[in-house]
């Protein structure tokens, strides 16, 4: 299938309210110019040097998300240019952007990245790190972020009943952050939760915010050529 028949599968399978995020992290420019040309306004990149070497050769409206862990002394580089950043996996990360984004004057979206998966790898705030952020007295003073919401990955495995514990687990996640933190708060909205293998269930389980590489590109180059 061509891209664009691919993006059109994938549009047609999610309901309303389900926004998507293309994955284009090792898609070359012309790719990720040419879902742009089908539609595409939503693209998720996982690396600094990436995104940053992508943005100012494609088009001004593309709405950049930044899904991958983010090493502090980088994140100078995509506080001007991300619209979301899923991956707010620690306090000391998030005090970062708030520093960087008060220097150019921005208030930056994020969403804060649970750990949800059995596996180890994944990075992600526990609930206890999230709680002790949030009541923090450093927390409401900072004025250049803005937590609109939850992001979380679920364990790599065709066990579907494990992954659907994990979505709902974050679901739960979401559900008590906001009464306990978020009432007033209309922004904080959004459940990034789904990639490729996984996104059926993540919308059945209330994601709003589906990350999809592989199904609309096909498998990852192992190199980007940019120019
Ligand atoms: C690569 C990646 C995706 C997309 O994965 P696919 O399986 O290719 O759809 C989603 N989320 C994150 C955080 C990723 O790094």
């Amino acid at each position: 299938m061509t891209l664009q028949a691919n993006l059109q599968h994938l549009i047609q399978e999610i309901p309303s309210g389900v926004r998507l995020v293309a994955v284009s992290k090792t898609q070359s420019l012309e790719t990720i110019r040419a879902l742009y040309d089908a539609g595409q306004r939503i693209f998720g990149e996982n690396k600094v040097q990436e995104l940053i070497t992508k943005y100012p050769r494609l088009p001004d409206d593309i709405e950049w998300h930044f899904i991958g862990h983010i090493q502090r002394n980088k994140v100078k580089f995509i506080v001007p240019v991300t619209s979301l950043i899923h991956s707010i996996d620690s306090f000391r990360l998030l005090k970062e952007v708030n520093r960087e984004a008060g220097k150019i004057s921005r208030k930056v979206n994020c969403l804060l990245q649970f750990h949800i998966a059995a596996e180890e790898s994944k990075f992600g705030l526990s609930w206890e790190e999230a709680v002790d952020l949030l009541s923090s007295d450093e927390f409401p003073e900072m004025n250049h972020v803005n937590i609109c919401g939850v992001m979380g990955m679920a364990t790599f495995t065709d066990n579907q009943a494990l992954v659907r514990k994990e979505f709902r687990h974050l679901r739960t996640i979401f559900q008590q952050l906001k009464e306990r933190f978020f009432n007033d708060s209309p922004d904080f909205t959004e459940r990034s939760m789904g990639m490729t293998n996984d996104y059926n269930i993540a919308i059945e389980e209330g994601s709003t915010l589906i990350r999809i590489g592989t199904m609309l590109f096909g498998p990852r180059l192992v190199n980007v050529h940019l120019p």
